[in-house]
């Protein structure tokens, strides 16, 4: 079997269970999953040199809608707030097609492999003209991320009192057969899976009672995970009391919504007894910080969801509400945000770069990754320190976070090479980048 040693890092960060960092740190990798690490291992295999680098588990998106990366800096939603945002888009989300599903996830994966991400999930909830959930999967595959893809929905239309056009929305009857339908033709419960489907109605304010309770029971049946928006800001927390009368975690509950194979994104306005709720029921928070700031949503408790128990990653979430997708930034984002409300002890560079590895290997259910121990995948990032950004640190783990680079050196997923010296191996980035603006462009005509 073909191995592969990085060797003689600064440090390697393993996120084991001691947290260890190794200094003049070596990985070696065995087919797809680390073998040993340590100090002075040799190889016969291929060599790689990390001196200068800091070498970390690949960092893990729990959150995204990929398709978004076509709808980036749309002048009608730069300044609204999230409904306001929602229904200047979805006109234009209403024009897509399997192309622009495939290119713009293909440009969002892209953006994600290039800051540090090797597992990731998206979140996709409508599918216009034909659009499919396989259209982001073939994309995954060909760029080479471990893709976990969720099979959204919204099924309440403006006519009915939601928030989407009733263009956007589907059937209930329909979705949770095309819910079935990509279950049995994609997902993979097996260790090392490269792809894994979860279920996704959009959010309580775009599909029914129903439909959330028969997707929990589908995804249990189905042995899936589930994935859905909460508690985002204060809007969405009078809706659910205006609507449920209770609040979004009360209603979570009530639906099958909790549980250690269930985790929501947001959840920005989570109060004691919700955040209680998800320590007691392991239930996952995909913790989106750039989009709560770029969306003026508020911040995320996070330091209390920690310190409670209640299980952490880290989303950059769609494209139009960030704009950006750079998971390394979106890192150094969750740990400048918490010392803005609970001072500068509040997250430190560690415990930011655990959530974006191991917390959201957890949240998303990967015990085989999120960490650099023997038998873990080989998924992994190498951050070059050696330039400009990072010049007179001296502590190299957290000077990744305070000071960059954004900018993954080489990154292993399953032990295959997706970038190397800063460079995408599997894909022509610039011939996606032309792709993608000429969509954009037909979009704005
Ligand atoms: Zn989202």
């Amino acid at each position: 079997m073909s191995e592969i040693l990085i060797r003689n890092a600064d440090a390697v960060v393993t996120m084991d269970a001691a947290r260890a960092e190794i200094a003049r740190g070596d990985v070696l990798i065995r087919g797809g999953v680390v073998a040993e690490v340590g100090q002075g291992l040799t190889t016969s295999g291929e060599v790689i040199e990390a001196r200068g680098c800091v070498v970390t588990p690949g960092l893990v998106n729990t959150h995204h809608h990929l398709y978004q990366t076509l709808t980036r800096a749309v002048p009608g939603g730069q300044d609204a707030l999230l409904f306001g945002w929602l229904k200047t888009l979805y006109p234009i989300w209403s024009r897509f097609g399997p192309e622009e599903m495939r290119i713009s996830a293909l440009t969002g994966l892209a953006e994600l492999a290039l800051s540090g991400c090797t597992l990731t999930s998206d979140h996709l909830y409508l599918y216009p003209n034909g659009a499919r959930l396989e259209d982001t999967i073939d994309a995954a595959r060909e760029i080479g991320l471990r893709f976990h893809p969720t099979r959204g929905a919204m099924s309440i239309g403006e006519s009915a009192g939601g928030l989407p056009p009733d263009s956007l929305v589907e059937d209930e009857a329909a979705i949770l057969k095309d819910m079935e339908r990509v279950v049995d033709a994609f997902h993979d419960p097996a260790e090392g899976a490269m792809v894994r489907v979860g279920l996704a109605p959009c959010s309580p304010f775009s599909v029914s009672r129903d439909l959330m309770r028969e997707a929990a029971v589908l995804a249990r049946d189905q042995g899936v995970m589930l994935h859905t928006h909460l508690a985002e800001n204060d809007e969405d927390i009078a809706y659910s009391l205006a609507q449920f009368g209770c609040r979004p975690g009360q209603y979570a509950e009530d639906l099958g919504w909790t549980g250690d194979d269930v985790w929501h994104a947001h959840c920005v306005k989570l109060d004691v007894g919700e955040i209680d709720l998800f320590a007691r029921s392991r239930t996952g928070v995909a913790h989106c910080p750039c989009s709560n700031c770029r969306l003026g949503s508020g911040i995320a408790p996070v330091r209390a969801m920690r310190d409670a128990g209640v299980r952490v990653g880290l989303g950059v979430d769609g494209s139009a509400s960030n704009d950006a997708g750079n998971l390394v930034a979106e890192a150094r984002q969750a740990m400048l945000l918490q010392r803005v409300a609970r001072g500068a002890d509040a997250m430190s560079a560690r415990e930011a770069l655990e959530i974006a590895t191991l917390g959201g290997a957890q949240v998303l259910g990967r015990s085989d990754c999120g960490s650099l121990e023997p038998g873990k995948r080989a998924d992994i990032a190498i951050w070059d320190m050696t330039g400009i950004e990072a010049a007179g640190s001296w502590d190299p783990v957290a000077a990744l976070l305070l000071c960059g680079p954004t900018r993954v050196r080489d990154l292993f997923v399953e032990g295959r090479q997706v970038v190397s010296d800063g460079h995408l191996v599997t894909i022509d980035l610039s011939c996606v980048i032309e792709t993608q603006n000429c969509l954009a462009r037909r979009l704005m005509a």
